[in-house]
């Protein structure tokens, strides 16, 4: 019998890596931004990137920077940025680096296997680029590196200092709200509503777990976003915090996993905030706190809360590895890299079967070689014993052989670049200078990796979860052996 899921479309499944039966599960915690909250990248990116650089040219820098132009989609997330060469890297599980750029070039396979992989190579001097926020970041400091090589005197600093600077400058965009204002004043324009997404949470309410909404955007702003989300979704929840029993926000993750901030309550009408004395009342709003206050106050014990996220290392990492609390990952790339993957099955079928065939030629072409070697033992021998005919026989044997593999090896090295051609027609399908998220060639990326390590469950958005019950089993094969039936 199919399973029940496999009308679902590939990005509207869930992905198990670790078993979790959602029946244990009492309250579901949700990241807002990239999680509940999807963004229309480009525009948001394009913002975030243009008030960003107009903070490089108040601060001094050449006026020409003016001229950098946002380039959508030029990254993906994954990759490691090595802030003191201005390169990009993909790497894979191994920390092999794969692909790499200089600001926007593509460096060449010889560079880059003598800086990166011709010695033991240390991901964690470098910076990860784990956040779409950290896209657009990441997307001036390359074209600042180009804009450097091209204009050798015109800023006197290191790509590292560039970077610095950068990070100042976008907390600097967010603090003064220069990139928030914009956003609040036009959600139409940066967010994309799922119109499946109140259903969906509704289907978890209605199957009694407690919900809570657990972000580091303020308040302000949280609820301009989720007003525009979710009020009037459903006729009887009209706010959108019907659906939440608690809301958290300026949370400070993932500090506010470790550490022991305080909880302060939001007056919600004038934004001013008053000390928490006691317990946490449902439907208010508070700021900062801690988890394990959290779990106190709430009586939830670390394993009985799912929490929700987009960001590996800031919701999933820390609420997983300190608390135990289980985990969903949303991976928002899945959605158009499954469409695409599917549209690229013939290909995949072509691919496993060239690999078939190389794998065949492969083999007569090493029983051809060891037939070769074997003659040439018999050779020395018939000479040793000096019977000259066998050896003039096997000598005749050995110079068939000799061109059956000769003919064949030219066979193998065109399988071999076909192979090659269409991996790489794969990958610039999916992504025309990065390749697949989660793979490198055949190969697993850094980023799948991590989202194996780390996530229990992962799936392209929150509102996929109406397809499934809330008392769902979610069973790993990951405990599968190659050998296994
Ligand atoms: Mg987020």
């Amino acid at each position: 019998m199919a399973s029940p899921y496999s009308k679902l479309e590939k990005w509207q499944r869930m992905y198990v890596n670790r078993s979790l039966n959602m029946e244990r599960i009492k309250a579901i915690g949700f990241d807002m931004d990239h999680t509940l909250v999807m963004y229309n990248r480009e525009e948001f990116e394009s913002l975030a990137f243009r008030e960003t650089l107009k903070k490089f040219i108040e601060a001094g820098y050449p006026e020409e920077l003016a001229g950098l132009t946002f380039k959508p989609n030029f990254l993906i997330r994954g990759l490691l940025v090595d802030m003191d060469r201005g390169n990009l890297l993909k790497v894979d599980g191994h920390k092999y680096v794969k692909t790499a750029f200089h600001g926007t070039k593509p460096l060449d396979k010889e560079t880059r296997h003598k800086l990166y992989n011709s010695e033991s190579f240390k991901a964690q001097e470098f910076l990860s680029v784990d956040t779409f926020f950290a896209l657009s970041e990441v997307q001036l400091f390359v074209e600042i590196v180009d804009f450097m090589d091209a204009n050798p005197k015109k800023i006197q600093k290191t790509y590292r200092e560039i970077y610095g600077d950068l990070r100042r400058f976008i907390d600097l965009s967010h603090a003064d709200g220069s990139i928030k204002n914009v956003v609040m004043a036009d959600p139409a324009r940066f967010i994309c509503k799922d119109k499946h997404l109140a259903t969906a949470l509704l289907r978890l309410i209605d199957g009694g777990k407690t919900l809570f909404l657990l972000t580091n955007s303020g308040w302000e702003y949280t609820d301009c976003m989720m007003r525009y989300i979710l009020d009037g979704e459903h006729e009887e929840f009209t706010s959108w915090r019907d659906y939440f029993d608690y809301t958290i926000v300026a949370s400070g993750k993932p500090g506010f996993f470790t550490g022991s901030q305080p909880f302060l309550e939001v007056m919600t009408d004038s934004g001013l905030l008053k000390t928490l004395s006691g317990s946490l009342i449902p439907r208010r709003v508070y700021q900062s706190g801690n988890a394990t206050l959290l779990q106190k106050l709430t009586k939830f014990r670390g394993d009985e809360i799912l929490y929700v996220g987009d960001h590996i290392f800031g919701d999933i990492m820390q609420s997983k590895g300190k608390l135990n609390w289980r985990t969903l990952l949303v991976v928002e790339e899945l959605e158009h890299e499954l469409e695409t993957l599917q549209l690229l099955k013939p290909v995949f079928q072509e691919i496993q079967h060239k690999n078939y065939e190389r794998e065949a030629l492969d083999e007569e072409i090493q029983i051809t070689r060891s037939k070769i070697m074997s003659i040439k033992r018999h050779i020395q021998i018939a000479n040793r014993d000096g019977d000259t005919k066998k050896s003039h026989h096997l000598e005749k044997e050995r110079e068939k052989y000799t061109e059956k593999l000769a003919g064949k090896t030219p066979t193998l090295d065109l399988l071999d670049n076909e192979i090659r051609e269409l991996l790489s027609k794969k990958e610039s399908t999916l992504h025309p200078m990065w390749g697949e998220l989660m793979k490198v060639g055949l190969e697993r990326s850094r980023f799948a990796y991590q989202v194996e390590g780390f996530a229990c469950v992962y799936t392209s958005r929150v509102s996929n979860l109406r397809f499934y019950s809330p008392q769902k089993r979610f069973s790993s094969f990951h405990d599968i052996l190659p050998h296994d039936p």
